[in-house]
């Protein structure tokens, strides 16, 4: 029977493994530090060599312990070998995706095929292979897929990347509900607009504008950090959210959504 560990006991990750995916940088580098720093045993995952090798020395500086997967989440066998090298598994955060932005009418088909293989079949596989190895264990688990405000919004060029992370909303649902029995919860998170590699405009005039404009929009009257998801990422990998699934999670500063 269900026994809740109570109060701020149930964040505590300690004897967990957690497997990241863009872990690199922005909103993957703070799942997988926060991840540690609540006790998990961290596997990161990137395309991204140094990137890796940055987030492992922070979480080791921390105290932590984290390993490193250099892979590339397209490929279906990289990712298997990777979630298969984990003594056990008990979250999957599935954060790694790319930004595209081309009008509906300029989309072409490679632009489709790339964001759809990364944004969407990147997490289906780290999906896939993570609920695989937490049935195979009978251990339970929690699985954390990233969508975006952007599936609520929608928003010009934003074809692709929505419909990518539309899929990955379905995914969760129907995740959710085909491996409840196994105790492994299914949940996504959908951010709002925040400071990343991801959103750097390259241009300090650019992004003074459009993160003002971003922060006008949000009642907090701020943009995101990369911290601000991970703390709903690690709520949602935890304990503290053993009767949640199947559900989004929306850690977008209040952002009015039509
Ligand atoms: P980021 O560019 O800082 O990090 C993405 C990471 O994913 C990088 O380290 C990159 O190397 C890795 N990656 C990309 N393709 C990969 C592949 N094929 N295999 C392995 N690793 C790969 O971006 P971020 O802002 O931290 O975004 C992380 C996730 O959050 C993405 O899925 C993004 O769509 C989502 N998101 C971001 C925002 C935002 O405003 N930054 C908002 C909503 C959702």
């Amino acid at each position: 029977s269900y026994r809740p560990l109570m109060g701020v006991k149930a964040y505590d990750l300690t004897g967990r493994t957690a497997f990241v995916t863009g872990a690199a940088s922005g909103i993957g580098r703070a799942c997988a530090v926060l991840l540690a720093g609540a006790g998990a045993i961290v596997h990161g995952a990137d395309l991204d060599a140094p990137g890796l090798h940055e987030t492992a020395t922070l979480i080791k500086d921390l105290g932590g312990t984290a390993r490193t997967h250099h892979l590339d989440v397209t490929d279906r066998v990289q990712v298997r070998q990777a979630v298969e090298s984990c003594e056990r598994l008990d979250v999957m955060a599935a954060v790694a995706g790319i930004m595209h932005r081309s009008p509906v009418l300029e989309t072409r088909d490679e632009d489709l095929d790339r964001v759809l293989n990364v944004n969407f079949k990147g997490v289906l596989y780290a999906c896939q292979e993570a609920a695989r190895l937490m049935i195979a264990h009978d251990s339970g688990g929690s699985i954390v897929t990233m969508a975006s405000g952007a599936v609520d919004t929608g928003g010009p060029g934003l074809l692709c990347y929505g419909a990518a992370k539309a899929a990955v909303v379905q995914l969760t649902k129907t995740l959710a509900n085909e491996v409840g029995r196994y105790g492994i919860r299914v949940n996504a998170v959908a951010p709002g607009w925040i400071r990343t590699p991801m959103t750097d405009r390259h241009d300090a005039d650019a992004q003074e504008h459009t993160e003002a404009l971003m922060s006008r929009m949000s009642p907090l009257g701020r943009v995101g950090a990369p911290e601000d998801v991970a703390h709903a990422v690690l709520h949602l990998a935890s304990d503290a959210s053993a009767f949640t699934t199947g559900q989004i999670l929306r850690p977008n500063g209040g952002v009015a959504m039509p």
